[in-house]
């Protein structure tokens, strides 16, 4: 097997976020490098353990003894895999980043088609899962309508914000701190930052296992996102209150007199309300320390938009 020392630069790395997976992990390795060899692409794996207790840390750390390309980390509890993900955009060396989930519900065959974009200047290509094998109202429904709130909060047509198999440029997942604590959901994020981003449909893959998340843990996910990204939460419950107070006081001229004034009282204390979330929402962003600005790297924008011009020449003259 070919060996790379640990320092060399590498072009790919694959995040793996490990949460209980050991059953899936040699095969999942064992795939991995069956398809990346072939493309002659110096690759790493890195795995973060998130606080795992079924023994996948030592068998990850035994298979690191016989490969350096595969880089274990661990946690030192359970965080969530989003966290886990984030603790490995870290460590990435390489110029391009793949995600994988542990539990080949994503297939390592798919990587090619997800690569074969960034070689073409895309800083972004998400996969999606046309045929899912999923219950209908528990998932399907609640992501259908979770996808369609993320495409209009970020104005892209991304079909599967949910789909953890991703590939991008690395300078997309550096630097997240600029995004505050935006970073639980990551996909958004990406779609945020990327600017040429495409999408890719994946293999389908029977379920081996029974969803890691539940319901509720998307339920609080999604509402997680909507208080973090949504940009004036208040000022709708204000212009609601507010109207609601205007016509308790046209009741109060015209019409029944209590009623107007229960009306117009709710409205009042609505509207105050709505203008104190809007100040704990400013210091609550304040409070962050997010920087107010992240600079572009041009250089390497342009290094980058060779490399490609490059790549399409070399497949024009192939062709
Ligand atoms: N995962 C993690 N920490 C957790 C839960 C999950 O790192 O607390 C990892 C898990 O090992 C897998 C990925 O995140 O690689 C997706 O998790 P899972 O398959 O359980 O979720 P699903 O999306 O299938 O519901
Ligand atoms: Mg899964």
């Amino acid at each position: 097997m070919a060996t790379i020392p640990r320092d060399v630069t590498v072009d790919l790395s694959i995040i793996v976020p490990v949460y209980n997976n050991a059953d899936t992990l040699d095969e999942l390795i064992d795939r991995v490098v069956a398809v990346l060899e072939p493309m002659a692409i110096p690759f790493e794996l890195i795995f973060v353990d998130d606080g795992s207790r079924d023994g996948g840390l030592r068998l990850l750390e035994g298979r690191a003894d016989r490969d350096p390309r595969i880089r274990p980390f661990a946690l030192v509890r359970n965080f969530g895999s989003q966290s886990a993900a984030c603790a490995g955009f870290d460590l990435v060396r390489g110029r391009w980043v793949v995600m994988l989930d542990a539990d080949l519900e994503n297939c390592p065959e798919d990587i090619p088609a997800l690569l074969a974009p960034l070689r073409e200047g895309y800083d972004l290509v998400c996969g999606y899962r046309e045929h899912r094998d999923a219950p209908w109202l528990t998932r399907r429904l609640p992501s259908r309508l979770m996808n369609a709130y993320v495409r209009r909060q970020t104005g892209t047509h991304i079909r599967d914000v949910g789909c953890g198999m991703r590939a991008c440029e690395a300078w997309v997942v550096k630097g997240l701190e600029a995004e505050g604590e935006a970073r639980r959901l990551l996909t958004p994020l990406f779609l945020r930052r990327a600017r040429r981003v495409t999408e890719v449909p994946l293999r389908p893959v029977p379920r081996r296992t029974p969803p890691g998340h539940s319901f509720f843990t998307l339920l609080a996910i999604a509402l997680d996102y909507y208080m973090l990204t949504a940009r004036r939460p208040f000022l709708v419950s204000g212009t609601l209150s507010l109207v609601g107070g205007g016509v308790g006081a046209a009741m109060l001229i015209v019409g029944p007199r209590l009623a107007g004034l229960v009306v117009a009282a709710t409205g009042l204390l609505g509207g105050l309300l709505s203008l104190v979330g809007e100040y704990c929402q400013r210091l609550y962003q304040l409070g962050q320390g997010v920087p107010f600005y992240e600079l572009r790297d041009r250089d390497a924008e342009r290094a980058r938009a060779e490399a490609a011009e490059r790549e399409a020449a070399l497949r024009a003259a192939r062709r």
